[in-house]
């Protein structure tokens, strides 16, 4: 299944290339009451809900809506910075990427957290600030967590995943942390739905590509990912606990390249979709 927000916070299935409008499901969730739950309350009730979640009536073509982030409140964002060798190789190569920094796979550097306030969907489009330094776009398969996860291990990690989405980690290159660098408002896109976890036999066998004004910039396989998704599951749930709607960026391939006002990106992952979003 294919689940999308859209327009005014509207709630949507996806099928076909149509939207088609759930939002009344909505009321089925539980009531939240302050202090609010620190989870997603629609992934995490995405298993009860999904009866409700039925493509009937009219829709309308996905390119007529506005699509929102597919997770409205996520806990936390989670990023691999290092997660593919050959992107190791073009930031060690390249001072417009590692700014002197030490760069570093993976298993050394850990993960970092990118704010939630910088959550967009594609439909908003991302504003770049500081553009008299490089803005780089990273393509990457996004994990959204379904299942409360603490010290799991790779073989069950998939179990706790409630599906998948188009991640894009845009950052601004320079000498900061990468928490700092890459959480500006709208530098987490998220799109252009969620693929829910029976769709994806194999998140370790996708493809990943970006466009740029229609010139192809990144295109790569997740079977090249240092550490799996399951891998990166049980890494981080051994630091944090993951909540459902927690999203997990599983790291970009190489080709990631700057872009600037007016560009429009095309991000695909393959048994997703592809997602069009452009930078003011
Ligand atoms: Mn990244």
């Amino acid at each position: 299944m294919k689940i999308c927000r859209f327009d005014d916070n509207r709630l949507g299935v996806v099928r076909d290339g149509m939207v088609y409008d759930v939002t009344p499901a909505l009321k089925k969730l539980p009531a939240a009451g302050y202090p609010l739950p620190g989870h997603d309350p629609l992934i995490a009730a995405l298993p009860k809900l999904k009866k409700y979640l039925v493509a009937k009536g009219k829709g309308k073509p996905v390119s007529k809506v506005k699509l929102l982030s597919p997770v409205a409140n996520p806990g936390k964002i989670i990023a691999a910075p290092v997660n593919y060798t050959k992107h190791l190789q073009e930031a060690l190569a390249d001072k417009g990427i590692h700014h002197g920094n030490l760069v570093h796979e993976i298993h050394k550097v850990g993960m970092f957290l990118k704010a939630t306030s910088a959550l967009v969907g594609p439909g908003e489009g991302v504003k770049l600030i500081h553009t008299d330094r490089r803005n780089d776009h990273e393509v990457e398969l996004a994990v959204v967590i379904g299942k409360k996860a603490k010290n799991v291990k790779a073989e069950k990690a998939l179990d706790h995943v409630a599906g998948y989405c188009i991640g894009l980690d845009m950052t601004i290159r320079g000498p900061e942390e990468r928490s700092l660098r890459k959480s500006p408002d709208s530098y987490c896109v998220l799109g252009p739905w969620l693929v829910t976890r029976d769709e994806i036999e194999d998140p370790g066998n996708l493809s990943v590509k970006i466009e740029v004004n229609g010139e192809v910039k990144q295109d790569a396989h997740t079977s090249d990912l240092i550490l799996s998704v399951a891998q990166l599951i049980e890494w981080g749930s051994s630091f944090y606990t993951l909540h459902p709607g927690d999203v997990l960026l599983t790291g970009t391939p190489q080709g990631v390249g700057p872009v600037k006002p007016g560009d429009v990106m095309v991000a695909s992952v393959q048994g997703i979709g592809e997602m069009r979003v452009a930078v003011k």
